[in-house]
């Protein structure tokens, strides 16, 4: 589900937020490993403030594994500690224990010399709509508890998720909202379905998404759509409607008149990279200030 949000929707996401790092150690900051930049809120800094912050590069099993690792580099080069996992598997969600204790550690030892057993850390997750928050909730629980719906104001009782002995996760997320000013970043938001593609056309967002691939992938729609003697760059609008004109014959997404329908391609197009059809890939990368890259 897709929330428009407005200031209001706004001010209360970030008022319960900062309700909820009342009763938490550390917060997990979940973005997309496939646009970690573009799946960030713009406040989130000024929103979590000083809470040891641990940043989860999630569907890690979808992106570009070196980019993944450049990514990392970048988040820990601003001082952040940052891990990638895959919450629908499960596959680096165990670590996150002893990442969080790690970044608690000293506050750990003080209660340890003062002869206090620590108490289970306890943990919030943040991030913006589809990015995973639920999905990582039901998979330290280990059952289907988190509430679905991503609106902020829907809070039932709040409860502690037991994990391991040593980490408490809140099970209500922090809802945060997406950047909305950057055209480019709502293209790659739309592209990984964070936002509804309604919200902007469909053959534009594949259009960006083939300029993508094919700058940066190269042989993927060759291999995938049987396409040939594909340009090395789409330098404009016109050149990537021609790809996508090739994949919807290819695909037989043709109208009456023998006309490609291009949002049928361009349906194709997306369902195959969001399933990691294409193979896994990364939409930005970290020196991107806003221009495709
Ligand atoms: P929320 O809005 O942040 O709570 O997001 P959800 O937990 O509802 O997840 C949105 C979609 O992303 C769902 O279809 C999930 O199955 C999918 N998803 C979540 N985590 C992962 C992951 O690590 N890998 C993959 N491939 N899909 C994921």
């Amino acid at each position: 589900m897709t929330i428009q949000w407005f200031p209001g929707h706004m001010t209360r996401a970030r008022r319960q937020i900062e309700e909820k790092l009342k009763l938490i150690d550390v917060v997990f900051e979940l973005l997309d490993a496939r646009i970690p930049a573009s799946s960030r809120n713009p406040m989130v800094d000024e929103i979590t403030g000083s809470k040891p912050r641990l940043v989860l590069l999630n569907k890690a099993d979808l992106a570009d594994p070196e980019q993944t690792a450049e990514w990392s580099r970048y988040f820990r080069d601003k001082g952040l500690a940052v891990h990638a996992i895959d919450a629908n598997a499960g596959s680096g969600v165990k670590e996150l224990a002893g990442k969080s204790k790690e970044l608690l550690k000293e506050k750990i030892d003080r209660q340890l010399a003062k002869g206090m057993k620590p108490r289970p850390i306890r943990a919030l997750i943040v991030g913006i709509p589809n990015v995973g928050k639920s999905t990582l909730i039901n998979r330290l629980a280990g059952r289907n508890i988190a509430q679905t719906g991503d609106r902020p104001g829907v809070t039932k009782g709040q409860q502690w998720i037991r994990f391991g002995g040593e980490l408490e996760l809140l099970d209500t997320p922090g809802i945060l909202w997406p950047k909305f000013d950057d055209p480019i970043v709502g293209f790659r938001l739309a592209a990984t379905g964070a936002i509804k593609e309604d919200v902007l056309h469909l053959d534009e967002v594949a259009c960006f998404v083939l300029k993508v691939l094919v700058e940066e992938y190269g042989t993927v729609l060759g291999e995938r759509y049987g396409l040939t003697e594909l340009p090395s760059e789409l330098p404009d609008m016109q050149t990537a409607v021609e790809v996508l004109e090739s994949i919807g014959k290819r695909r037989g997404c043709i109208v009456s008149g023998g006309h490609v329908d291009y949002e049928k391609a361009a349906t194709v197009l997306l369902r195959d990279l969001r399933s990691g059809k294409l193979g896994r890939m990364t939409l930005e990368r970290p020196d991107a200030t806003g221009e495709l890259a």
